[in-house]
C-alpha cells in the first residue's frame, strides 16, 4: 500500500510503502515541522509498521527535511544514488540561502544502483536512474502493483524544474521517455509534488511531449 503525506511549504509528497508483511520503506521524507515529523512517525507506529530503509528519489532540500529524523527515529539507513552526493551536501547552504530554519543535516549510508532491485517484506522495487531534475535522481517501479514512485520527473500535466544547478532539461526528457513512457498506460505515477496521474494520461495530455 502506498501512503502519501504532503509536507512543508513546498507541498512535497512523502510516501510510506508497506505490504502485508508490515515491513515498510519511507521515501523522500519532507516533513519539516515537529508536527509533520510526528504525523509521519505516528502513522508508522500506529499501524505497527517496521521501517526497513529510507529511500530517496533525489536529495533536493524539500525531499530531505525529515531524513535525519527518519534515520534516527527508526534506526534505518538512507539510500541515495551516488551522483546526488553534491546535491545533498549543498542542502544546508541552500536552506540558509532560502531562509528555511529547522533543517537537520543528514548523510547517506548506501548507494542505489540503476537496474537493481530493492526488496523488503514481499515487495520488490526496481530502481532506475532518471537524471535531469537532479543528477542522481532515481525512480522506484513496483511491477506487481503497477506504479512508479517518480519523484520530480513527471508531474500531472507538467515535468520537473531544470533551472537549478546540476539540472539538465535534455536529460530529463530522455529519462521520462526511456523509463516512464515505456511503462504500460495503466501504471500510476506517484510524483514528488501534486496529485498522482497515470502513464497513459500523461502520454496523451502532457504539454511537454508530443507523442
Ligand atoms: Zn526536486
Amino acid at each position: 500500500m502506498v501512503k502519501k503525506f504532503t509536507f512543508s511549504p513546498f507541498y512535497e509528497n512523502t510516501y510510506v510503502i508497506s505490504d502485508n508483511s508490515d515491513e515498510c520503506v519511507i521515501i523522500d521524507p519532507g516533513c519539516l515541522s515537529q508536527v509533520e515529523k510526528e504525523k509521519l512517525a505516528s502513522y508508522i507506529i500506529d499501524n505497527n509498521l517496521k521501517p526497513k530503509a529510507l529511500l530517496q528519489t533525489h536529495t533536493h532540500l524539500d525531499h530531505v527535511f525529515g531524513s535525519a529524523f527518519s534515520k534516527r527515529k527508526f534506526n534505518i539507513k538512507m539510500y541515495i544514488h551516488q551522483a546526488d552526493l553534491p546535491v545533498l551536501s549543498d542542502v544546508e547552504m541552500r536552506c540558509k540561502q532560502w531562509g528555511i530554519p529547522g533543517y537537520e543535516p543528514v548523510t547517506a549510508d548506501e548507494f542505489l544502483e540503476d537496474g537493481s532491485v530493492f526488496r523488503f517484506g514481499n515487495t520488490a522495487l526496481h530502481v532506475v536512474h532518471v537524471p535531469g531534475h537532479a543528477p542522481g535522481h532515481v525512480a522506484f517501479i513496483n511491477k506487481e502493483e503497477r506504479y512508479i514512485i517518480g519523484g520530480d520527473c513527471l508531474f500531472k500535466g507538467s515535468i520537473g524544474r531544470t533551472d537549478f544547478p546540476l539540472c539538465s532539461h535534455e536529460d530529463l526528457i530522455h529519462s521520462i521517455e526511456k523509463h516512464f513512457f515505456t511503462l504500460p498506460d495503466d501504471y500510476v505515477v506517484y510524483a514528488g509534488h501534486m496529485d498522482e496521474t497515470t502513464i497513459g494520461q500523461e502520454k496523451l495530455t502532457n504539454p511537454f511531449f508530443n507523442l
